[in-house]
């Protein structure tokens, strides 16, 4: 049942060179093995299963000695979340949090100099970090609403402010944050150790979806940085943007390896529940279910990987990466929903893992940028006109 063809009828898979396919089967082997066995236990008591860390840094899956060297290609990265979300939403997101959102704060955001400082330590997870830009008062028009102040007190920079949802904070080391500089209203970036004084975390409890990750409010009261660790190459919220658009991309693999992970747990079951005398996969409407679970999902692999071509040939513009995320997250909605479905009442609890891809996609929609403000960043390059506010 964990072999693509099932869940990859057109073999998009295959564009994967042998040396990209090694790491990635070496996840597969970690994630069927030991992390298959704790998400039901950990989803309902609300908790990260950190035991399994280790094993996803010694699987070395954000820098694979396989290349050489030589960056991962972006077809391997989306492959590497998909493979991620199919197992468990939580584990992408907590990954992603890593190799995603605070590598990317560094890389980009980050001088030359800092950003070949800094990158070892990420992709070896020495550093592990997290990205707070998010604020309890403006989610969606943070570009304008930010209000975390940065203000310069010789080589200091001193923080007030507040962050909400940040995901993995919990456990991260460092923080890469983002505020505004009260002297010229430009939004900069800066890493703040975990252990600053003024800095608190607090976990955000209650949760119906994605209960495995942990997210954090976080406090910034007089939080001092040294210039060493602001992020040289953030000059505007537009610099913030470009690192958005990326993101979005990893978070339409996501959304994509969530309606895998959803359809192959319906597909398994209604192989073997039986009703009326046969199985319920022989029954016709609930073989049309599967076919549109199938297609939602081949629809949004075509375009993820389309999209990992246009990242790699330099084609890319924040649209493509912006209409992908809506797309694929809109679709990852009626699979989960139908896979929930052909369950029955078994589809609501954690046995079948149908239960926990259905909720845990409703954090997948919103994060990233939600729906509709996806839908104004293409809408605005379709006509040229922007229209969020
Ligand atoms: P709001 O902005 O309040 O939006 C509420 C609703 O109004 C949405 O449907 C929205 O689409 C709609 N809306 C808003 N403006 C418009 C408009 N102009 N036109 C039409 N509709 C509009 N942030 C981080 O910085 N770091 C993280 O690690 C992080 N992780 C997250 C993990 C999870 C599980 C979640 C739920 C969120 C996370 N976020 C993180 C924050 C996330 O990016 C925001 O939740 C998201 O951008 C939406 O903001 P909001 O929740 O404040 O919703």
């Amino acid at each position: 049942d964990r072999l693509y063809p099932f869940c990859d009828p057109l073999a998009l898979e295959n564009r994967l060179t042998d040396q990209e396919r090694g790491p990635l089967h070496r996840l597969r082997g970690v994630l069927d093995e030991h992390a298959q066995p704790l998400l039901a236990r950990h989803w309902e008591a609300g908790t990260f299963p950190h035991e399994l860390v280790p094993r996803l840094i010694d699987a070395d899956l954000i820098a694979p000695p396989e290349f050489d060297g030589a960056p991962a290609r972006r077809l391997y990265e989306g492959f590497r979340t998909f493979e991620l979300a199919r197992t468990d939403a939580s584990l992408a997101t907590f990954f992603n949090a890593q190799a995603g959102l605070f590598r990317t704060a560094c890389r980009l955001g980050g001088t030359t100099e800092q950003a070949a400082a800094w990158d070892p330590e990420i992709t070896s997870w020495r550093t592990r970090g997290v990205f707070c830009l998010t604020e309890p008062d403006h989610g969606s028009d943070i570009a304008k609403g930010l209000a975390t102040t940065a203000r310069r007190e010789g080589d200091t920079w001193v923080l007030e402010g507040a962050k909400r949802w940040i995901g993995g904070a919990d456990t991260a080391e460092v923080l890469a944050v983002f505020a505004r500089d009260v002297s010229d209203g430009e939004v900069k970036g800066f890493l703040v150790d975990r252990g600053a004084a003024g800095l608190q975390v607090t976990t955000i409890g209650g949760k119906t979806s994605l209960r495995m990750m942990q997210n954090a409010d976080v406090v910034l009261d007089g939080v001092r940085v040294p210039e060493s660790r602001r992020l040289g190459a953030v000059e505007s919220f537009g610099d913030v943007a470009v690192m958005l658009g990326r993101l979005r991309a990893d978070v339409a693999w996501i959304a994509a390896g969530v309606q895998a992970g959803a359809y192959e747990a319906a597909r398994r079951y209604v192989r073997s529940r039986e009703q009326f005398g046969r199985t319920l996969g022989g029954f016709q409407l609930v073989q049309e279910k599967l076919a549109r679970m199938l297609g939602n999902l081949t629809s949004s692999l075509t375009m993820t990987t389309a999209l990992a071509d246009r990242q790699e040939d330099g084609q890319y513009r924040d649209e493509d990466s912006a209409l992908a995320k809506m797309t694929v997250c809109r679709t990852m909605r009626e699979t989960v929903a139908l896979a929930r479905e052909v369950v029955g009442g078994n589809g609501i609890v954690l046995d079948h893992d149908v239960a926990r891809f259905h909720a845990d996609a409703e954090a997948v929609y919103t994060y990233e940028g939600t729906h509709e403000i996806n839908a104004l960043v293409v809408g605005r390059a379709a006509t040229g006109v922007g229209a969020f506010a």
